[in-house]
């Protein structure tokens, strides 16, 4: 609740060589068991740095994270270790979370000793058999013995998916699952994790750039902007009715069979890395200088969340405060 980020970064170009930057701003989001929760925005949104937070792999400048209701801190090695079981992290690389040096056997072994299994050899075998074919890799013996370089990155996705899974996690922070795959296995791997969530009743945070995919598969859209929600609500409202216009943007750009999509590259202000966060525009609302709609208050004063139905869809926009002339546009 009310989670904030803020890089404090030397050596800058300003008198006092010191910039500070928001990279995440008062985020509100509830994961609960066997429901999925997206956080759409561009690169530099502060996406990741929210799914960084909450693993614990960064401390929070502001706000708090709950686990179970109970406030997380995590001081000692034994502490860390039981969240960091219970809320695991899968990465976009795939490479990346996996070490290059030890066969799967190995990695997968290791987790599930360091989460507290002290089943046998046997007990352990048997174990590994059943995480790769929850993963839909088998039979396990073909993958077990091989090294991350004899596969393929949708294997090693799976791979990847199945050591978090080791670990007996009631969370999975998924940071860009599938962006570094072929276009061909993506749907693949969703669906595996969609089917993880149900039979496992996983609570699910995804992460993606890609409002189409966060559709299809959570419950629920919050839109990110520079390091603030920018609307949130159910998936289908969101879609159906986006009423920020950056929500609006990142619908048109999405890539959509059933119609012409224009590229991201092609929308004004989109694909051209105007969304890292910034200390500039520290009053006002974070999108004025890109949006098609900006009025002058847009520029001093950020507008208040208000809402789009009674659904719990919400925006942070002026056009839709009851505040200003603009008015629901609905
Ligand atoms: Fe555009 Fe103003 Fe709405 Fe911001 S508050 S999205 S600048 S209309
Ligand atoms: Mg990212």
């Amino acid at each position: 609740s009310d989670l904030g980020k803020t890089f404090h970064l030397g050596g800058g170009r300003s008198a006092g060589g010191h910039r500070k930057v928001v990279a995440v701003d008062a985020v509100n989001l509830a994961l609960c068991a066997g429901s999925t929760v997206a956080l759409v925005g561009e690169s530099g949104s502060g996406k990741s740095t929210v799914a960084r937070l909450l693993a614990q792999l960064l401390p929070a400048s502001a706000g708090e994270v709950r686990l179970h209701g109970e406030p997380v801190h995590p001081r000692t090695g034994r502490q860390r270790r039981r969240y960091v079981g219970e809320v695991q992290l899968l990465l976009q690389d795939p490479f990346a979370s996996l070490n290059p040096v030890h066969t799967i056997r190995y990695q997968l072994t290791r987790v599930l000793r360091l989460h507290g299994n002290h089943a046998g050899r046997r007990g352990i075998e048997e174990q590994l058999d059943t995480l790769l074919s929850t993963v839909q890799l088998h039979p396990a013996s073909q993958f077990l013995d091989k090294y991350p370089h004899e596969l393929s990155g949708g294997q090693l996705q799976r791979i990847a998916i199945a050591r978090t899974l080791a670990a007996s996690p009631s969370v999975l922070l998924l940071d860009e699952p599938v962006s570094m795959l072929d276009v061909s296995i993506r749907l693949g791997i969703l669906n595996l994790l969609a089917n993880l969530k149900q039979q496992q009743d996983l609570a699910i945070l995804y992460i993606t750039h890609d409002i189409a995919s966060a559709r299809y598969f959570a419950d629920e859209i919050l839109v990110m902007y520079r390091g603030h929600v920018v609307e949130r609500g159910p998936s289908e409202s969101v879609t159906q009715h986006p009423t920020h216009p950056y929500t609006q943007l990142l619908i048109e750009s999405a890539p959509d069979p059933a119609r012409r999509g224009r590229d991201a590259a092609e929308v004004p202000g989109i694909g051209r890395g105007g969304g890292a966060a910034s200390a500039a525009a520290p009053t006002g609302c974070p999108f004025a200088r890109r949006c098609p709609f900006a009025m002058d208050v847009c520029f001093t004063q950020m507008p208040a969340v208000s809402a789009v139905d009674e659904e719990g869809h919400e925006v942070r926009c002026w056009l839709n405060s009851p505040e200003t002339a603009g008015g629901p546009r609905h």
